[in-house]
């Protein structure tokens, strides 16, 4: 059984993040706004920054953050804090994920870029996905999960436009 964070240690996440912020606003004499935080990544993905339709946010797996606190507090939260920062200094199209920019301003950060967690999760649900794979003769199909359900419910069959056989989900 895989353990949720407790509203405590949410909170400790939750000031570890605001922590990393101020100290971006300090480094880099601009002004950092305090954006959310969430937890409700699932899968195996451990944190997540983005700007979304709705504003910027900072997303954190909490079974994942659980089961690994110190070291994601450690590695995680800078990791995402660092993405904010290089996505308001520049533009992303022109910079890679985890290049220079996001290095450097770990290193500011005093975080080590380079660490990637080397974290068992064997126990951590993966995300449910929204297709499934199907198989015909020629080739794999990704069919949505509505039109799997219908398969599964024996209310459709789905066959392949190119070489006519019916498709059938891959084990
Ligand atoms: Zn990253
Ligand atoms: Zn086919």
């Amino acid at each position: 059984m895989s353990v949720e964070l407790t509203i405590e240690q949410k909170l400790v996440v939750v000031e570890e993040t605001t922590k990393y912020i101020q100290l971006a606003s300090e480094l880099y004499k601009r002004p950092y706004p305090i954006i959310p935080v969430r937890f409700d990544l699932t899968g195996h993905t451990i944190g997540m920054y983005r700007q979304g339709p709705k504003g910027k946010v900072i997303r954190y797996n909490p079974l994942i953050f659980a089961k690994y606190f110190k070291e994601n507090l450690r590695d995680t939260v800078p990791h995402e804090v660092a993405h904010y920062v290089v996505d308001v200094q520049f533009d992303r199209k022109k910079i890679s994920p985890h290049g220079q920019e996001w290095r450097s301003v770990m290193r500011q950060f005093g975080a080590e870029p380079s660490r990637t967690a080397q974290y068992d999760l064997s126990d951590i649900p993966k995300r449910r996905y929204k297709t499934v794979p199907y198989q015909c003769e020629c080739r794999t199909h990704q069919l949505g999960i509505r039109r799997h359900n219908k398969v599964r419910q024996r209310k459709m069959d789905y066959y392949c436009q190119q070489c006519g056989q019916l498709l059938k989900a891959v084990e």
